[in-house]
């Protein structure tokens, strides 16, 4: 079976789905391996390198989508606009594609059906399940913790103000008030992040273990009363909540999003489009030159005006909707992905380099189209089908 890498054409993505060790190890699996021209020249690797690795190279994106058993990507498929085609269209009907597919959020779901209508088996990055024999495998997590990091360091470089407090001949400079929002991987990375650059943090989640979690890393805890029962599902994660208990958490939100300068929202329920935790009303109490970073945005984004793809400057406010940003952290995003890929396709292919094992639990979980019919749950429910 051959084994594709084709070169991510998402704006400013710069994260390759192999690196030459990866390749080496499928090869050592009894794979073939194919690397599109110039697929790591964003993490400074060259065709070269590929190639001394084992790898075949193609300069044409649509013959490695073609010639491929299986395509290895990092973002969910998207419109090649030097081609004149959607990626899901160049995929060869039938075949198998792995990457992050984020399939209940409603931008994805005609990309799932069309997955759907031309038989590709896809499997989705993001439901791999977090028990510990997936730990290797967990590309959310690894991704999660370079965008903690580096949307603090985006929203640092946006806003027009230091962020520590700052000694002057002329008076002292107050530090930057920071709200984070989702203390999972993501807000907790920001929360360490934004502390160490000396801001003040404030956090809110409705898990009381994340909550002591960001305490623990000297974030101010905004008290959100919410029953656990309500809020926390299996495994410890976080429910989605009923409209009810989300007015009230926004009303909780409202006299902080007031005072702060940046804003990471990062809240999340695995599998499910993301709750709407900051209106444009709100967004319109916000101090002049202040900055969101929604980096919920894949799954739809917790901030109700929020646009995806880019930073935009509404009601005084700069909300940013970018999608890839680990692929601005490229070269340790890369690496991070590429082992995660490796250690999904050792167990997605445990039985041997030719057969898939559909009846293991993470491959369950992350099974998103099969046999032209949708598996997974959370996209199912998104889509109401
Ligand atoms: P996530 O990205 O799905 O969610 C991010 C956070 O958003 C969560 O903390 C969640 O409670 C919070 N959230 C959801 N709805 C909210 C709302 N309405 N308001 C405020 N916050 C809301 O989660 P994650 O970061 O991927 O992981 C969550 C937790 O899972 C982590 O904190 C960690 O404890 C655990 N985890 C375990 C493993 C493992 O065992 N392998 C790996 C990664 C994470």
């Amino acid at each position: 079976m051959r084994i594709g890498i084709p070169k991510e054409i998402l704006a400013e993505e710069k994260r390759v789905s192999a690196t030459p060790d990866t390749v080496r190890k499928y090869i050592a699996m009894g794979f073939d391996v194919s690397v599109e021209s110039s697929a790591g020249e964003g993490i400074f690797l060259s065709d070269d390198d590929y190639r001394s690795a084992g790898a075949s190279i193609l300069s044409d994106s649509e013959s490695l989508f073609v010639e491929s058993d299986i395509v290895l990507k990092v973002k969910q498929p998207v419109f090649n606009e030097n081609i004149g085609k959607h990626e899901v269209n160049m995929l060869r009907d039938g075949s198998i594609l792995v990457t992050f597919l984020h399939p209940a959020a409603p931008e994805n779901h005609e990309m799932i059906k069309r997955l759907k209508d031309k038989n590709i088996t896809s499997f989705t990055m993001d439901g791999i399940p977090r028990i510990s024999r997936a730990q290797r495998m967990d590309a959310l997590s690894s991704m999660s913790s370079v965008t903690g990091y580096k949307a603090v360091i985006m929203a640092a470089n946006q806003l027009p103000k230091f962020i520590p407090m700052i000694g002057t001949a002329i008076g002292t400079v107050k530090p930057a008030q920071f709200l984070v929002i989702g203390s999972g991987v993501v807000g907790l990375q920001a929360i360490a992040t934004a502390k160490r650059l000396g801001g003040v943090v404030k956090s809110l989640d409705i898990r009381q273990n994340a909550c002591t979690e960001a305490e623990s890393l000297g974030a101010k805890v905004i008290e959100f009363d919410i029953p656990q029962e309500v809020a926390v599902g299996s495994g410890g994660y976080a429910k989605s909540i009923e409209s009810e208990w989300l007015v009230i958490e926004r009303k909780v939100i409202s006299p902080h999003i007031e005072e702060a300068d940046v804003i990471i929202l990062s809240a999340l329920v695995p599998g499910e489009v993301a709750p709407i935790l900051v209106t444009g009303q709100m967004v319109s109490t916000m101090k002049p030159g202040a900055v969101i970073m929604d980096v919920s945005v894949d799954q739809g984004g917790n901030c109700e005006i929020t646009e995806p793809g880019g930073f935009s400057q509404k009601l005084g406010v700069h909300i940013c909707g970018i999608q890839n940003i680990p692929g601005r952290m490229a070269v340790h995003a890369s690496w991070l992905y590429a082992n995660n890929m490796y250690h999904y396709m050792l167990n997605l292919f445990d039985n041997g380099s030719g057969e898939l094992n559909l009846e293991d639990e993470i491959v369950k979980s992350s099974l998103v189209t099969h046999q032209s019919v949708i598996h997974h749950e959370g996209t199912i429910k998104a889509m109401g089908c």
